[in-house]
């Protein structure tokens, strides 16, 4: 992918946008960009660069993102909305072409890290409870004020603040080399710069190589303090809105990553804000239990949609004939009578009763969750609650007492899988 039309390269040191950025080591990266650790020179604050492929495409792309999170940030001039802030924005020249680039406020690991740094066992109800108030402020921001559907929700996109703060890291002196700008132009090529250049990216290598173990070691650090999340004020931001879009300007029909993916995208009945809250219902289930609430698998004599829509009717129950066949593609999956055709005889186990059997939960810390979760997973769009509703929702306000709750989650293996083999399969 490191090639034209692809990612750029970067090393650490490398300074962007005339000087101004000074990468120092990667954070992550996704099908479109790579995202950077890099040093803000100006305002003396790390921040998150995310460089995007150069190929037109992903430039296409990267101006969209840019338009939303404009928008985003516009309308938060105070950044308490739990949705993650653009700093800057601005066009990068390398070997590899063109590429756009999106500076971001720097954030922590994301939840699916925390889920595996928790090995996949559920974190405490209280904690849970936190982390969808701030998904759930995040999604009525953008749902309410600014009419944007992030269609692509689930734990990677979703990050925990980082617990390093620049300006108290004792480890910051000798870290961040303070350059100043060169005054009239841009480092971004042309040969008069080349000097300049050069010289600043010796001065960062050098700044950096003083700190270089520690640097390495900065992820793990910030997730080995939230890991147990004692006491810890647990917040986080919703981030990555390269698919977000709004409800008149839909650019895809298949939209959101498969195990968070709402009904109405399988059966393509139409969309809107409302799939935002499923897979916001999926991500809690899973902060919860640490397992996905869906994880959908084709096998012999039906496809991975089939297999998920009856994952969806085994736990919710049977979808009304009405929305069942309802969809343009309703009728790859469904008769007439709105039964799957190809998956009879469901193995109905309602939500409440899983929490129990599988996942160790209490009746009562079950039955309220449930009661929580359920509305959002209406089969029905318009019946879900919208995010505002859900945030008056008493559940999010409740306490379980820590002690009765640590360790109650076993881990049965394999349910889903013993479940569908229960199927009577109508091969073709
Ligand atoms: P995708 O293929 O998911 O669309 P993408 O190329 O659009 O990926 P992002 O999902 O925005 O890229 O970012 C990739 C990864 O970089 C994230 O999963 C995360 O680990 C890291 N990252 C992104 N933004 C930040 C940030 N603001 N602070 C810290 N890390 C970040
Ligand atoms: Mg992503
Ligand atoms: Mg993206």
């Amino acid at each position: 992918s490191y090639r034209k039309g692809g990612y750029h390269a970067v090393r650490v040191g490398d300074p962007f946008n005339g000087g101004r950025y000074i990468a120092q080591r990667k954070l992550g990266w996704g099908q479109f960009s790579t995202v950077w650790l890099a040093y803000d020179t100006r305002t003396s604050k790390y921040v998150a660069l995310k460089i995007q492929k150069s190929a037109q495409q992903f430039a296409q792309a990267a101006l969209h993102e840019i338009e939303i999170l404009s928008a985003i940030a516009e309308g938060d001039p105070s950044n308490s909305k739990c949705v993650v802030q653009l700093v800057d924005h601005f066009k990068h020249i390398g070997p590899n072409g063109q590429h756009w680039c999106m500076v971001l406020e720097f954030l922590g690991d994301s939840l699916l890290r925390l889920i595996r740094f928790n090995r996949y066992k559920g974190l405490q109800l209280n904690k849970v409870r936190e982390i969808c108030k701030c998904i759930l402020i995040g999604l009525d921001y953008l749902h309410r004020e600014r009419g944007i559907i992030h269609s692509d929700l689930k734990p990677e996109n979703i990050l925990l603040f980082s617990t390093i703060d620049p300006a108290k890291d004792p480890f910051r002196s000798g870290l961040t080399p303070i350059l100043e700008r060169p005054e009239g132009g841009s480092l971004n090529g042309g040969s008069t710069t080349n000097m300049i250049e050069k010289k600043l990216k010796r001065r960062a290598k050098r700044a950096v190589a003083n700190i270089s173990g520690r640097r390495a070691s900065l992820g793990g650090e910030a997730l080995k303090s939230q890991r147990s999340l004692d006491g810890v004020d647990v917040r986080c931001k919703v981030v990555d809105f390269g698919n977000a879009c709004r409800p008149h300007k839909q650019f895809a029909e298949e939209i959101q990553t498969r195990q968070y993916r709402a009904p109405e995208i399988i059966l393509q009945a139409g969309y809107s804000f409302s799939v935002d809250m499923w897979s916001f219902a999926c991500i809690a289930f899973e902060l919860a239990t640490g397992d996905m609430m869906f994880t959908p698998k084709a096998a012999q004599g039906y496809s991975e949609d089939e297999d998920h829509l009856a994952l969806m009717m085994e736990l919710l129950g049977k979808m009304s004939r009405k929305i069942a066949i309802g969809g343009a593609q309703s009728k790859d999956y469904f008769d007439r009578h709105g039964d799957l055709k190809r998956i009879r005889r469901l193995k109905h186990w309602p939500l409440d009763r899983l929490l129990v059997d599988k996942y160790k939960f209490s009746e009562a810390d079950a039955r309220e969750f449930a009661e929580f979760l359920c509305p959002l997973l209406d089969f029905a769009p318009e019946k879900r609650p919208t995010a505002q509703q859900c945030l008056q929702h008493p559940w999010l306000n409740l306490r379980t007492s820590t002690k009765n709750e640590t360790e109650n989650h076993s881990n049965v293996e394999n349910l889903n899988v013993g479940m569908s083999s229960l199927r009577i399969k109508v091969g073709k």
